[in-house]
């Protein structure tokens, strides 16, 4: 009967520790962290265009972060209330990217010059420096990630690039050129608008489930072409809840390099 009992004891005292070693170290969140790539913002319509406040009374109210990609030429001419409105959106947690100076492109002899693509070095450089300059002398807001318009750049964006330390991300780099900055690369694949300006859930959400288990995707969007047709809009909203429901983390390419800084990588 002792032997029953020391052996009853011995029995209970391991499935005592069995029950006390500490559960598996949980990994870190494995849900990818999504940038909302928001492009084209300027001054219009006394203010802002109906699309961008409709996006962002959305975002605000839903919690979460976007980012907003300014052409800065439109800072040339003095506003307050424009540039108030940019501010405070710096101030509840978006990020103002540099999204080129004039967002322009002209032929010459049959040949297209983008701002960021085909354009000599000076060029470019102005204008990189001037969006820069612009947005710190009249928002007072230093801007950190640049992401081309058209998505359009080459070897002469990357040299120019170097010269503006201030810029520490690069989004969609499509030259081969090397650069210094921290790049956040395009998957085409997962995106908010197929085809450009068109917001499409079903696409959307078979990206996602493809690319989910990258670290960062980050999705384009023209909040200014979801106005026109209501349905767009409807839509952006409903991928902005797909996303929460599945529990990605939404952030903006500085702070997400911030982040890779701070964990050495
Ligand atoms: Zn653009």
């Amino acid at each position: 009967m002792l032997r029953i009992n020391i052996a009853l004891a011995a029995l209970l005292l391991l499935l005592t520790q069995a029950c006390s070693i500490p559960p598996k170290a949980k990994g870190p969140n494995s849900k990818p962290f999504v940038v909302l790539k928001l492009d084209d913002l300027w001054q219009e319509d006394g203010l802002v265009h109906a699309g961008w406040q409709q996006v962002v009374d959305f975002l605000n109210k839903e919690k979460v972060t976007g980012t907003i990609g300014l052409v800065c030429e439109s800072l040339e001419k003095d506003d307050p209330a424009y540039f108030d409105w940019i501010r405070q959106r710096q101030q509840e947690g978006y990020e103002i990217w540099h999204h080129g100076y004039c967002h322009c492109r002209s032929t010459v002899e049959g040949v297209e010059i983008r701002e960021f693509r085909g354009a000599d070095y000076a060029a470019q450089m102005k204008h990189l420096k001037n969006a820069q300059d612009l947005a710190s002398e009249k928002l007072g807001i230093t801007l950190r990630s640049f992401g081309a318009p058209y998505n359009s750049t080459d070897e002469f964006t990357a040299q120019a690039l170097a010269q503006i330390p201030d810029i520490k991300v690069w989004m969609y780099k499509e030259t081969q050129a090397p650069t210094d900055k921290f790049v956040i690369q395009r998957i085409a694949e997962v995106n908010i608008e197929y085809p450009v300006h068109i917001p499409d859930l079903e696409k959307l959400k078979a990206g996602y489930e493809q690319f989910k288990d990258e670290p960062i995707l980050v999705i384009q969007g023209h909040p200014r072409s979801w106005v026109e047709e209501p349905k767009r809009f409807e839509t952006f909203k409903q991928i902005v809840h797909f996303l929460k429901a599945e529990g990605v983390r939404f952030t903006t390419p500085y702070a997400y390099y911030q982040l890779q800084q701070a964990s050495g990588q």
